[in-house]
Protein backbone atom coordinates (compact mmCIF):
# COMPACT_ATOMS: atom_id res chain seq x y z
CA UNK A 1 0.00 0.00 0.00
CA UNK A 2 1.88 2.96 -0.88
CA UNK A 3 0.37 5.48 1.26
CA UNK A 4 1.60 7.69 3.69
CA UNK A 5 -0.31 10.52 5.68
CA UNK A 6 -3.71 9.45 7.00
CA UNK A 7 -6.94 11.08 5.79
CA UNK A 8 -8.89 13.54 8.51
CA UNK A 9 -12.49 12.62 8.37
CA UNK A 10 -15.02 14.82 9.83
CA UNK A 11 -18.05 13.87 10.34
CA UNK A 12 -20.88 16.37 11.58
CA UNK A 13 -24.64 17.84 10.74
CA UNK A 14 -27.37 18.65 13.16
CA UNK A 15 -28.03 18.12 16.62
CA UNK A 16 -29.60 15.12 17.09
CA UNK A 17 -29.53 13.76 13.94
CA UNK A 18 -27.35 10.88 15.52
CA UNK A 19 -23.79 11.84 14.55
CA UNK A 20 -22.93 9.95 17.93
CA UNK A 21 -25.01 6.30 16.94
CA UNK A 22 -23.73 6.79 13.82
CA UNK A 23 -19.90 7.21 14.38
CA UNK A 24 -20.51 4.53 17.56
CA UNK A 25 -21.64 1.91 14.74
CA UNK A 26 -18.78 2.53 12.80
CA UNK A 27 -16.64 1.76 15.06
CA UNK A 28 -17.57 -1.09 16.23
CA UNK A 29 -16.52 -2.23 12.59
CA UNK A 30 -14.00 -0.11 11.51
CA UNK A 31 -11.00 -0.61 13.89
CA UNK A 32 -8.24 0.74 11.58
CA UNK A 33 -10.22 4.66 12.03
CA UNK A 34 -8.84 6.51 14.86
CA UNK A 35 -11.29 8.66 16.81
CA UNK A 36 -10.79 11.84 17.92
CA UNK A 37 -11.86 11.97 22.02
CA UNK A 38 -12.96 15.48 22.37
CA UNK A 39 -12.75 17.85 25.20
CA UNK A 40 -15.96 19.13 26.96
CA UNK A 41 -16.85 21.49 29.99
CA UNK A 42 -20.69 19.58 29.79
CA UNK A 43 -21.61 17.41 32.70
CA UNK A 44 -20.99 13.75 32.20
CA UNK A 45 -24.00 11.63 31.11
CA UNK A 46 -24.80 8.50 32.71
CA UNK A 47 -22.64 5.93 31.57
CA UNK A 48 -20.23 8.22 30.19
CA UNK A 49 -16.75 7.43 30.81
CA UNK A 50 -13.91 10.07 31.18
CA UNK A 51 -11.58 9.58 28.37
CA UNK A 52 -13.57 7.38 26.52
CA UNK A 53 -16.79 9.20 25.69
CA UNK A 54 -15.32 12.84 26.20
CA UNK A 55 -12.13 14.28 28.64
CA UNK A 56 -14.07 16.65 30.68
CA UNK A 57 -13.06 19.76 32.02
CA UNK A 58 -13.51 22.66 33.86
CA UNK A 59 -14.24 25.81 32.02
CA UNK A 60 -10.96 27.21 33.68
CA UNK A 61 -9.28 24.20 32.36
CA UNK A 62 -10.70 24.18 28.62
CA UNK A 63 -10.10 28.40 28.27
CA UNK A 64 -6.40 27.43 29.59
CA UNK A 65 -6.39 25.13 26.46
CA UNK A 66 -7.60 27.65 24.37
CA UNK A 67 -4.87 29.93 25.05
CA UNK A 68 -2.10 27.46 24.26
CA UNK A 69 -3.29 26.48 21.63
CA UNK A 70 -4.04 22.86 22.32
CA UNK A 71 -7.15 22.79 20.22
CA UNK A 72 -7.75 22.25 16.22
CA UNK A 73 -11.02 23.40 16.75
CA UNK A 74 -13.38 24.42 19.60
CA UNK A 75 -17.26 25.80 19.65
CA UNK A 76 -19.34 27.16 22.38
CA UNK A 77 -22.57 24.82 21.88
CA UNK A 78 -25.69 25.16 24.53
CA UNK A 79 -23.41 26.73 27.17
CA UNK A 80 -20.86 24.52 27.15
CA UNK A 81 -17.54 24.08 24.86
CA UNK A 82 -16.55 21.16 22.84
CA UNK A 83 -12.92 21.04 21.26
CA UNK A 84 -10.62 18.80 19.70
CA UNK A 85 -7.04 18.08 20.91
CA UNK A 86 -4.79 19.07 17.94
CA UNK A 87 -1.68 16.75 19.31
CA UNK A 88 -3.59 13.50 18.74
CA UNK A 89 -4.96 14.60 15.34
CA UNK A 90 -1.49 15.52 14.21
CA UNK A 91 0.69 12.85 15.58
CA UNK A 92 -1.77 10.50 14.31
CA UNK A 93 -2.17 11.48 10.88
CA UNK A 94 1.66 11.93 10.50
CA UNK A 95 1.95 8.13 11.60
CA UNK A 96 -0.53 7.56 8.72
CA UNK A 97 -3.15 6.76 10.36
CA UNK A 98 -7.04 8.08 9.54
CA UNK A 99 -8.65 10.33 11.64
CA UNK A 100 -12.42 10.59 12.37
CA UNK A 101 -14.23 13.91 14.17
CA UNK A 102 -17.42 13.81 15.17
CA UNK A 103 -18.64 17.56 15.89
CA UNK A 104 -20.64 19.91 15.32
CA UNK A 105 -20.56 22.55 12.47
CA UNK A 106 -19.40 25.94 13.62
CA UNK A 107 -16.11 23.40 14.98
CA UNK A 108 -16.40 21.85 11.35
CA UNK A 109 -15.57 24.83 9.54
CA UNK A 110 -13.03 25.57 11.69
CA UNK A 111 -11.20 22.31 10.44
CA UNK A 112 -12.18 22.80 6.90
CA UNK A 113 -9.92 26.25 7.29
CA UNK A 114 -7.15 24.67 8.37
CA UNK A 115 -7.17 21.04 6.74
CA UNK A 116 -9.18 21.79 3.86
CA UNK A 117 -8.14 18.75 2.38
CA UNK A 118 -9.88 16.68 5.16
CA UNK A 119 -13.23 14.95 3.83
CA UNK A 120 -16.06 16.60 4.96
CA UNK A 121 -19.26 14.42 5.89
CA UNK A 122 -22.41 16.24 6.43
CA UNK A 123 -25.21 13.88 8.50
CA UNK A 124 -28.73 15.25 7.30
CA UNK A 125 -31.66 14.03 9.07
CA UNK A 126 -34.78 12.29 7.01
CA UNK A 127 -36.95 15.68 7.96
CA UNK A 128 -37.06 18.13 10.23
CA UNK A 129 -40.25 17.20 12.41
CA UNK A 130 -38.30 13.81 12.64
CA UNK A 131 -35.22 15.43 14.15
CA UNK A 132 -37.61 17.13 16.54
CA UNK A 133 -39.05 13.79 17.39
CA UNK A 134 -35.72 12.18 18.10
CA UNK A 135 -34.82 15.34 20.10
CA UNK A 136 -38.48 15.49 22.26
CA UNK A 137 -38.00 11.80 22.74
CA UNK A 138 -34.52 11.57 24.41
CA UNK A 139 -36.49 12.96 27.00
CA UNK A 140 -33.16 14.15 28.90
CA UNK A 141 -33.46 17.61 28.25
CA UNK A 142 -35.64 20.87 29.57
CA UNK A 143 -38.46 22.30 27.14
CA UNK A 144 -35.99 25.54 26.46
CA UNK A 145 -32.80 23.19 25.66
CA UNK A 146 -35.01 21.36 23.25
CA UNK A 147 -35.71 24.68 21.42
CA UNK A 148 -32.63 25.81 21.89
CA UNK A 149 -31.04 22.29 19.80
CA UNK A 150 -33.60 23.28 17.27
CA UNK A 151 -32.62 26.76 16.65
CA UNK A 152 -29.05 25.30 16.32
CA UNK A 153 -30.47 22.60 14.01
CA UNK A 154 -32.02 25.37 11.80
CA UNK A 155 -28.59 27.49 11.65
CA UNK A 156 -26.92 23.97 10.66
CA UNK A 157 -28.64 22.86 7.95
CA UNK A 158 -27.46 26.23 6.07
CA UNK A 159 -23.83 25.05 6.29
CA UNK A 160 -24.58 21.97 4.33
CA UNK A 161 -22.31 23.85 1.37
CA UNK A 162 -19.28 23.17 3.25
CA UNK A 163 -19.42 19.44 2.87
CA UNK A 164 -18.02 17.12 -0.02
CA UNK A 165 -20.55 14.58 1.33
CA UNK A 166 -24.31 14.30 2.40
CA UNK A 167 -25.66 11.17 4.06
CA UNK A 168 -29.23 10.85 4.79
CA UNK A 169 -29.56 9.69 8.24
CA UNK A 170 -32.94 7.17 7.54
CA UNK A 171 -31.14 4.10 8.70
CA UNK A 172 -28.39 4.10 11.04
CA UNK A 173 -26.82 0.72 9.24
CA UNK A 174 -27.46 2.82 6.15
CA UNK A 175 -25.38 5.66 6.85
CA UNK A 176 -22.61 3.72 8.61
CA UNK A 177 -22.41 2.03 4.88
CA UNK A 178 -22.52 5.17 2.90
CA UNK A 179 -19.56 6.31 5.49
CA UNK A 180 -17.50 3.25 5.03
CA UNK A 181 -18.33 3.75 1.05
CA UNK A 182 -17.26 7.21 1.57
CA UNK A 183 -13.58 6.32 3.60
CA UNK A 184 -12.84 3.32 0.70
CA UNK A 185 -13.30 5.60 -1.95
CA UNK A 186 -11.04 8.91 -0.37
CA UNK A 187 -8.10 6.50 -0.43
CA UNK A 188 -8.83 5.18 -4.28
CA UNK A 189 -8.93 8.92 -5.38
CA UNK A 190 -6.77 10.00 -8.35
CA UNK A 191 -4.69 12.61 -6.78
CA UNK A 192 -4.23 11.07 -3.30
CA UNK A 193 -2.75 8.16 -5.25
CA UNK A 194 -0.54 10.47 -8.09
CA UNK A 195 0.97 12.38 -5.17
CA UNK A 196 2.21 9.99 -3.35
CA UNK A 197 3.80 7.61 -6.35
CA UNK A 198 5.11 11.24 -7.55
CA UNK A 199 6.46 11.43 -3.84
CA UNK A 200 8.05 7.86 -4.28
CA UNK A 201 9.58 8.84 -8.04
CA UNK A 202 11.03 12.30 -6.74
CA UNK A 203 12.53 10.12 -3.86
CA UNK A 204 14.08 7.49 -6.22
CA UNK A 205 15.44 9.74 -8.43
CA UNK A 206 17.76 12.16 -5.70
P1 LIG B 1 -23.33 16.03 23.23
O1 LIG B 1 -23.38 17.01 24.35
O2 LIG B 1 -24.71 15.57 22.83
O3 LIG B 1 -22.38 14.89 23.50
O4 LIG B 1 -22.71 16.78 21.97
C1 LIG B 1 -23.28 17.97 21.52
C2 LIG B 1 -22.68 18.33 20.17
O5 LIG B 1 -21.30 18.61 20.28
C3 LIG B 1 -22.79 17.18 19.15
O6 LIG B 1 -23.27 17.77 17.94
C4 LIG B 1 -21.38 16.70 19.00
O7 LIG B 1 -21.13 16.16 17.71
C5 LIG B 1 -20.62 17.96 19.22
N1 LIG B 1 -19.22 17.76 19.59
C6 LIG B 1 -18.67 16.73 20.26
N2 LIG B 1 -17.36 16.89 20.37
C7 LIG B 1 -17.05 18.05 19.72
C8 LIG B 1 -15.82 18.76 19.47
O8 LIG B 1 -14.72 18.36 19.84
N3 LIG B 1 -15.91 19.93 18.78
C9 LIG B 1 -17.09 20.42 18.34
N4 LIG B 1 -17.05 21.55 17.66
N5 LIG B 1 -18.25 19.77 18.56
C10 LIG B 1 -18.23 18.61 19.24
Amino acid sequence: MIEEKGILFILSGPSGVGKGTVRKQLFNKKTDLKYSISMTTRGKRRGEIDGVDYFYKTKKEFEQLIEQNQLLEYAQYVNNYYGTPRTYVEQMLAKGHDVFLEIEVQGALQVKENFPEGVFIFLFPPSLEELKNRIVSRGTESNDLVLNRLKEARKEIEMMDAYDYVVVNDQVDHAVAKVESIIQSEHLKRERIAKQYKKILEDELK
